[in-house]
């Protein structure tokens, strides 16, 4: 049985595709100038609770500490924590689908990153994977700087 909102309106189901701007905050443009600008990814550590977030914040999660000013890089290879795939197509997308969205916990970070995965079969992503960040030969000025993530070595 239909609930009282929807018996008497029609329910439309569209997306909005808008222009936008936002300020990426200090520590968001710290991260993304130097990703553009030095190829090169970096965190933010809590000196209290030893972690290293990436991507940064200003704020530790846990202590509430302000971490802004603790930078430290990262390496730019890691390991795949989780991943989904991207089984429908949208506009919007960066990619079409299939493709893997994996959270990726670069070696020096204690946080996982959300990108693109590529040079993979989906149904071959394994936990634990290693991969690499691969950079776009052109600046976005977005975290897409990072184009995607590609396993080091072949699978098996
Ligand atoms: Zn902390």
């Amino acid at each position: 049985m239909k609930n009282s909102e929807e018996s008497d309106s029609y329910i439309i189901h569209g997306k909005l595709a808008l222009p936008y701007t936002y300020f990426a905050g200090r520590t968001g443009s710290t991260f993304l100038t130097t990703l553009r600008d030095q190829r090169i990814i970096m965190g933010v550590k809590c000196t209290a609770c030893n972690r290293v977030f990436v991507p940064p914040r200003q704020t530790c999660e846990r202590c509430m500490a302000d971490i802004r000013s603790q930078w430290v890089t990262v390496e730019s290879q890691g390991k795949v924590v989780n991943h989904t795939v991207i089984r429908y197509q949208d506009k919007h997308l960066p990619r079409k689908p299939p493709f893997v969205l994996a959270m990726i916990l670069l070696n020096g970070a204690d946080t996982p990153m959300t990108h693109i995965l590529e040079g993979v079969n989906p149904d071959r992503v394994v936990k634990g994977m290693e991969v690499a960040a691969v950079f776009s030969p052109a600046t976005t000025n977005t975290l897409l700087d990072i184009d995607h993530f590609e396993p080091v070595a072949e699978p098996p």
